[in-house]
């Protein structure tokens, strides 16, 4: 672990690094970053790096242009599908003003913020996200198509399953950079996968997601593939989920979600409450895109606001696991969101479950894809717009999302699902916008 700026530029001189990836994500939790030379590190640390945020997505306006990155030391990693002569490390970055002001802009800086609130509280929220994702293959151009790479499903083996070597380099590739992969697995649909990794504390599970979608991405372009986490890349297809496990550790390091036989601490039953009663209005941070909401209701992806012991067709499971694993699976979010953000607002969600000592409603222990077993229960919103609607108005974003942030999300999302408008060719906006 290299903790402090020294620790950096010693590793940097002494393992033949070349070039420093600074990365920082957007608004919308995608990742970007400059290459800087070795010799300009001492002054990234010291005064940080500019760069031109009227062109990162919801960031500034030409006005007022100039934001620094500052690279935090505890985020190093390689990137071992780079070269191994004249390496290549990254490191996520603070965003801060000319001044040297944070930049309220800055979702990960927003989530360490909402962690250190809710370890004074005397909790703290561990995530073990499970993102899935299908690999397809390109054309002679090297475009993606929209064919995937083979015919398999759950679980299947080769030569069924033509993605095992993806998922092995991703696995070894992980492995290098620091993650713990736990498991990976074709998934139900064609061309569909999955690998999980060990759960974090916040910031890092969420930096981990970010890492994850890039490997994934970096490792199948050198397979000659594209990796696609659009939530639904193919009608009649089983969708993409990022499923969340999330734990929650009280001062005495007790993980709340143990259970004994009547269930859980009181705490875990009010911090899963809080987050049943916020998931609707948290859904356009959740669910980001408009295709996001084709997955709802099918193929084990939830529709109504119902937890379980077991079942899928649920939004909260509870997994059978034993000590540290216990957990809630919140199984409505996809890959398309910006886990820092994500994060943020469930943690606040489980909290405010808590301070209101909410009671968590009867578990649903019945299959919600049969026929009438839905009955009227209360369901997530049918589509961005609906979802952006609600969260508008929710006073829980509004607490967690700074204004401005907020006001430029709305905005864009509001524009995005009116770009993608309706009608026939819907799917092929949504597939120009969110394949990639
Ligand atoms: N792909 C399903 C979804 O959209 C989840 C399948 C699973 O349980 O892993 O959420
Ligand atoms: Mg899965
Ligand atoms: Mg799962």
């Amino acid at each position: 672990m290299y903790d402090s700026a020294e620790d950096i530029l010693n590793y940097v001189r002494e393992n033949d690094v070349k070039f420093i990836r600074l990365a920082f994500c957007d608004i919308f939790g995608v990742q970007k970053n400059i290459a800087i030379q070795p010799s300009e590190l001492p002054r990234a640390f010291e005064k940080g790096i500019s760069f031109d945020a009227s062109a990162v997505s919801g960031f500034m306006n030409v006005e007022e242009s100039d934001l620094l990155l500052v690279p935090d030391p505890g985020t190093l990693t390689v990137l071992p599908w780079r070269p191994d002569h004249g390496r290549v490390v990254r490191l996520f970055c603070d965003i801060r003003r000319p001044g040297g002001a944070p930049f309220e802009g800055d979702c990960r800086r927003l989530l360490r913020q909402t962690a250190a609130r809710a370890a004074q509280r005397g909790y703290v929220c561990k995530f073990g996200p499970e993102c899935e994702f299908y690999l397809f293959h390109l054309d002679e151009e090297g475009e993606p198509t929209d064919r995937p790479l083979d015919r398999a499903g759950y679980f299947d083996i080769a030569p069924l399953d033509k993605g095992e070597n993806v998922r092995r380099d991703v696995c070894l590739a992980l492995e290098e950079m620091g993650f713990t992969p736990e498991a990976s697995h074709h998934e139900q649909g064609p061309g569909q996968n999955e690998i999980d990794f060990r759960y974090s504390t916040a910031v890092r599970a969420a930096d981990n997601v970010v890492t994850f979608k890039s490997a994934v991405k970096a490792i199948a372009a050198q397979h000659g593939l594209h990796a696609s986490f659009m939530p639904k890349p193919l009608a009649g297809a089983p969708g993409s989920g990022m499923h969340i496990n999330m734990s929650l550790y009280n001062r005495d390091d007790r993980n709340l979600f143990l259970g004994d036989a009547d269930g859980f601490l009181p705490e875990a039953r009010q911090f899963i409450a809080g987050i049943l009663a916020r998931t609707a209005e948290l859904s356009a941070f959740l669910n980001p895109t408009t295709n996001s909401y084709a997955r709802f209701g099918l193929f084990e992806a939830p529709r109504y606001l119902t937890w379980s012991r077991q079942n899928r067709s649920q939004l909260v499971r509870i997994p059978a696991a034993e000590g540290d694993f216990s957990r809630m699976e919140l199984r409505s979010p996809d890959p398309a969101c910006n886990p820092y953000l994500a994060f943020a607002l469930l943690i606040e969600a489980g909290l405010e479950g808590i301070g209101e000592q909410l009671e968590l409603p009867a578990p649903t222990d019945c299959d919600l894809y049969e026929a009438g077993a839905a009955g009227d229960l209360p369901a997530l919103p049918a589509s961005l717009d609906e979802a952006l609607w609600l969260a508008e108005r929710s006073p829980l974003v509004a607490r967690v999302v700074p204004q401005a942030t907020r006001d430029k999300y709305f905005a864009l999302k509001r524009a995005e699902t009116e770009k993608i408008g309706r009608g026939p060719d819907r799917a092929a906006r949504e597939h120009a916008l969110y394949f990639d």
